[in-house]
Parts: structure tokens; sequence; C-alpha cells
């Protein structure tokens, strides 16, 4: 499966040769702040299917793990691409809206819904976990 993607602006794009691992939605603080005040959208790729061109700026955060968050982003238009933890460096986690349409790509969990807004709607055919979920399985070999 071949997905492609690109930042606001152009400047950054992106091909990703695989499977996703896993797609959420976040209602985490952190997120709300990224992505104006709704969740982010999230579909976790092995590393080693994502090829990034383009320059990219990074920010850090300690998420409540104490895992150290990586943001990538684009320094140009500031669109967010992905994320990265500093305990599963084998997984992206590519930010949905960059992924160009149409793509087969939704959130299959909601996640920290204990930190939404009162006004969030989640799906309710989506699983729900009130804060960090476990993490996912690691990436079938071959
Ligand atoms: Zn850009
Ligand atoms: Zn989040």
């Amino acid at each position: 499966m071949t997905y492609t993607g690109r930042c606001a602006c152009g400047a950054v794009t992106l091909q990703i040769d695989g499977k996703p691992l896993m797609a959420r939605q976040c209602w985490c603080r952190q997120c709300q702040t990224l992505a104006a005040g709704g969740p982010t959208n999230n579909a976790m790729f092995p590393t080693d299917t994502v090829q990034i061109d383009g320059v990219l700026g990074t920010s850090t955060w300690t998420a409540a793990s104490g895992n150290t968050l990586a943001f990538h982003f684009c320094p140009a238009c500031g669109t967010q691409i992905y994320a990265q933890s500093s305990a599963r460096p084998h997984i992206r986690t590519l930010r949905i809206g960059v992924i160009d349409q149409p793509h087969d790509l939704a959130p299959q969990a909601v996640i920290w819904t204990d930190e939404a807004p009162a006004w969030a709607v989640f799906d309710p055919d989506l699983e729900r976990f009130a804060r960090q979920p476990p993490p996912p399985a690691p990436a079938p070999q071959g």
C-alpha cells in the first residue's frame, strides 16, 4: 500500500510504502494546542516505510509517560507532519491531515478523553481510553 502526502505549503512531501499499525484520535491537552482546540488524528507506521522529503523543524515535549515526544513540522507553514516517541524509534506517528486523499486511514480508537473539552463528540463505534492506551504491538516481521 502506498500513501503520499504534503504539508499545507508543499515544501515537505512524503511517501509511505506500507500498512498502518494503528490509527487513533487524541484529545490530550498537547494535541488540542497543536490542533486548534480539536483532537489530532494520527496513523502509526513502521519508521522504515516512511520517506519524507524537505526540511523539517522539530520541537520536543515530555509526555505523561516520561518519554520524550518529538514533533516534526514544516518550518515554512507550520503543518505538523509526524511525532516520534523516544521509547518507540521504530514507529512514526503521522498526522492524517498531511496524507493525500483519497485514503483509507481513519481513527480506530479515541484516546485521552479525560482531557477533551465538554463539547467534544466521540464516535460511539470507536474504542475509548480515558488516558494513554497501551503501546501498539511490534510490527509483524516480513
Ligand atoms: Zn509547509
Ligand atoms: Zn495527544
